[in-house]
């Protein structure tokens, strides 16, 4: 190849390293820019002749200086390819984003190569930072991610205890209510609540308290039937609505409960916990209005059940509470 042919080849290479759509500039070893491509000029609105031969640091404020440095200070010394993601760090140079109308991004997100460049003697001579616009992939994640974070919140099942979150349990309640309306038929409500629970919170820990928690939530699946709906009505408060069971049913399955509560030993260390639970029932009647009041009058007998020493089930029926053993 002769000279000429040399130099058509390498001016032919520079035109193409200007012309490329993604972000291309050379630094020496004092941080010096030697080259800046029509991408940097573009989004930047500083031109080439602005900024060759200056350090890299006086181009803006919002450079990370410290960071930087040592990126490149490291592909120097090491002379081998780095690379940043816009997870890492959202930009390198903070440059307006090309999607005013469709997209949301204020700023262009950036992943980042650091490329070190040998010179002739096959040292280290100068680093090349290459900027990739991934502002449309990091949207697209952003939103995915937003989407799933408001299916979470949305979703019917309690994350910790795996039963129905209160809104969706209310909802059932509602229609359960309801169906009775149009179709009396039996059906319980019983609701319960840990014992002591803040005893075990303030002796173990929050991890332990949020473990008897799960072993809650795994023991109401595991001793209710399909057509039961359970749902966590607060912090350590359940509710499980009993479709085509009267009280004597409902308090036989709440009794089974509050004794496999009483035997549990939730693995734990150092020490296995215990704990008990307190049970108010209340079946559906004529008497009662509406789903509130059917959750006031379980909430009552479960009162009741606290107040006359725990670890016990009282029923609600139309009528005065009465207490069992
Ligand atoms: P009682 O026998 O009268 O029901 O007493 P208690 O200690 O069980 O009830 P209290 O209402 O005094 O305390 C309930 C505690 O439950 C307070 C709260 O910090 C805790 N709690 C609520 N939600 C969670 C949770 O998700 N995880 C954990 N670990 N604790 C929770
Ligand atoms: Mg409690
Ligand atoms: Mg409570």
């Amino acid at each position: 190849m002769s000279a000429t042919d040399d130099f058509v080849e390498i001016h032919r290479l520079v035109n193409l390293l200007q012309a490329i759509d993604v972000g291309l500039l050379v630094v020496d070893k004092a941080f010096r820019i030697t080259l800046w491509n029509n991408f940097m000029e573009n989004h930047s609105g500083a031109t080439a002749d602005r900024v060759i031969g200056k350090p890299l640091f006086d181009l803006s404020p919002d450079v990370p200086r410290e960071w930087l440095e040592q990126k490149i200070n490291t592909a120097f010394a090491l002379a081998s390819r780095a690379y940043t993601t816009w997870e890492q760090r959202p930009y390198l140079f903070r440059f307006k984003s090309y999607r005013p109308i469709t997209g949301m991004a204020e700023h262009m997100y950036q992943d980042i190569s650091f490329v070190p460049l040998r010179g002739l003697t096959g040292e280290v001579e100068q680093v090349a930072i290459v900027l990739y616009d991934v502002t449309d992939v990091a949207e697209h994640k952003m939103k995915l991610e937003a989407a799933n974070r408001r299916l979470q919140a949305d979703s019917r099942v309690d994350n910790l205890t795996n039963v129905y979150n209160r809104g969706y349990w209310e909802e059932c309640l509602q229609q359960e209510f309801a169906r009775y309306r149009r179709t009396p038929r039996d059906c319980s409500l019983v609701m319960f609540d840990i014992d002591h629970f803040k005893a075990i919170n303030d002796q173990y820990g929050h991890p332990a308290g949020d473990e008897v928690l799960r072993q809650v939530g795994r023991l109401l699946n595991e001793s209710c039937r399909s057509t039961d709906i359970i749902g966590r009505y607060g912090g350590e408060e359940f509710g499980v609505l009993l479709p085509d069971t009267g009280p004597d049913n409902a308090q036989v399955m709440a009794e089974h409960l509050r004794a496999n509560a009483s035997a549990l030993a939730v693995p734990y260390k150092p020490t296995p916990l215990r704990f008990t639970v307190s049970i108010g029932i209340a079946a559906l009647g004529p008497g009662i209005p509406d789903a509130k009041t059917w959750v006031m009058l379980a909430d009552q007998a479960l009162y009741q059940a606290k107040n006359t020493g725990r670890d016990r089930i009282v029923v609600f029926e139309d009528g005065p509470a009465e207490q069992q053993a």
